[in-house]
């Protein structure tokens, strides 16, 4: 594969509605099985987002000045701390952290939420924290509260509408105390969620505070902890246009200064003595081992990238393309879009759609052979809502981001238009 960075948009300038920023390998040229090739049609963002250009220059311009931060007199081990401290303030700049809150740069979600999992404080009466998760999340934000980490966590059913899901929760938590209320900020399978405002709302008049799995709500929407009053928001960086191996958990300082470490090692202590351990408080408390630095850094401009687009850009580039991507689906016989709530508002560019008697595995190797696309086909780490969207033997899901041309969108709607002809 010729894998080459683009420094124009040949194949985007002829489509009329281009891409908002520029990413790394977007003239990627993909072989096809008739021995041409074409440009990639990515349409996978929602498992891993390209990297921007400027994320990739800025990743070049730092990488000379790697050092192990912390503690070195040495000039680079200075640049190098500053350049990580720096990327923490900007990350939590980004999501409208609050004067108080920590942010704990971690390898991504997953990371960010067993984390979490691990301070929430038991009961008064010293019976495991309890924690409240709706069976429509991403296995990262259920399985750290169900399972290993003593918790005393409910799964609770949604109901058909998004008022009724939000009495639901209502119910529960007048039912019996919560520490914690854990919802996805969008769904990595229909880029729906509920309004976290009423969420917010409806948690901290019970007393419980509000977790937000964001893997798929920071890349594409604007989001402040502050002004939404989100108390733990988790994110990774290779979802939000920077490379893997970073992510962040921002939050209320208080359970994460005083939780279990959540990994014993250098850097995470004050004093050791062979007979007992003082802790740091967090951030550090949490950073045992020598941190990704240069995945912080890249993340922080990633950020920085988004930040800097005008008010409303993001959220209106990636409307178009949802629209004329659920359109184009909506045409084709067959074929159906599926949704959790019929009342859902502001879904993200993530549409996942069936093809009715049709494997989902052959229907993107289809689309990947002939015509250069990538989609994602399966459960999507989201085994039981997969089953509630009765797809429980798996779908196909297209998603964009600021790099995505209309013409990828087109080019989805054709393959399949396509593969639909050719019949089974
Ligand atoms: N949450 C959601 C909604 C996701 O889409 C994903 C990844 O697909 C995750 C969590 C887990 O992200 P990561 O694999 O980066 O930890």
């Amino acid at each position: 594969l010729a894998t080459e960075s683009i420094s124009c948009l040949d194949e985007a300038a002829s489509t009329e509605h281009l891409p908002l920023l520029a990413v790394a390998g977007a003239a990627t040229q993909v072989p096809l099985v008739d021995g041409t090739s074409r440009t990639y049609a990515n349409l996978d963002y929602a498992a891993s987002a390209p990297a921007l250009e400027r994320v990739a220059t800025r990743v070049a311009e730092v990488l000379p000045l790697y050092a192990s931060v912390h503690r070195g007199a040495g000039y680079l081990s200075q640049v190098s701390t500053a350049l990580y401290e720096a990327s923490r303030q900007a990350v939590a700049r980004f999501v409208g952290a609050r004067e108080d809150d920590v942010t704990i740069i971690t390898r991504n979600t997953t990371d960010s939420l067993n984390l979490l999992a691990g301070v929430v404080p038991a009961a008064p009466d010293g019976t495991p924290g309890r924690v409240l998760v709706l069976d429509v999340e991403h296995h990262a934000n259920l399985l750290p509260w169900t399972h290993g980490l003593g918790l005393d966590a409910t799964v609770l059913a949604i109901a058909d509408t998004v008022a009724g899901t939000l009495d639901a929760i209502a119910v529960e938590l007048a039912a019996r105390p919560y520490a914690l209320v854990t919802v996805t900020g969008a769904s990595n399978v229909t880029g729906e969620a509920l309004p976290i405002g009423d969420v917010v709302r409806i948690a901290h008049a019970a007393g419980a505070r509000v977790a937000v799995d964001g893997a798929q709500l920071i890349p594409h929407r604007r989001f402040s902890l502050e002004d939404s009053g989100v108390d733990y928001l988790a994110f990774s960086g290779h979802k939000a246009y920077a490379p893997f191996g970073a992510g962040v958990l921002v939050g209320r300082r208080d359970w994460l200064d005083v939780g279990t470490p959540y990994l014993a090692g250098g850097g995470a202590v004050r004093d050791v003595r062979t007979d007992r351990t003082l802790w740091q408080p967090a951030p550090a408390r949490h950073e045992a081992g020598s941190p990704n630095v240069i995945g912080a850094v890249a993340l922080a401009e990633a950020c920085d990238a988004l930040a800097a687009l005008p008010d409303g850009a993001l959220a209106a580039h990636e409307e178009v393309l949802r629209a004329r991507l659920v359109e184009g689906l909506e045409t084709l016989d067959g074929v159906e879009v599926v949704r959790i709530w019929p009342d859902s508002h502001d879904p993200v560019g993530v549409v996942t759609f069936t093809v009715a008697g049709h494997d989902p595995g052959l229907v993107a190797a289809f689309l990947a052979a002939e015509y250069g696309i990538g989609v994602r086909d399966g459960r999507f780490c989201a085994h039981p809502l997969l089953s509630r969207l009765g797809a429980s033997s798996g779908a196909i899901r297209a998603s964009v981001g600021v790099g995505t041309p209309g013409e990828a969108v087109d080019r989805l709607i054709a393959g399949l238009a396509a593969y639909l002809k050719a019949g089974p």
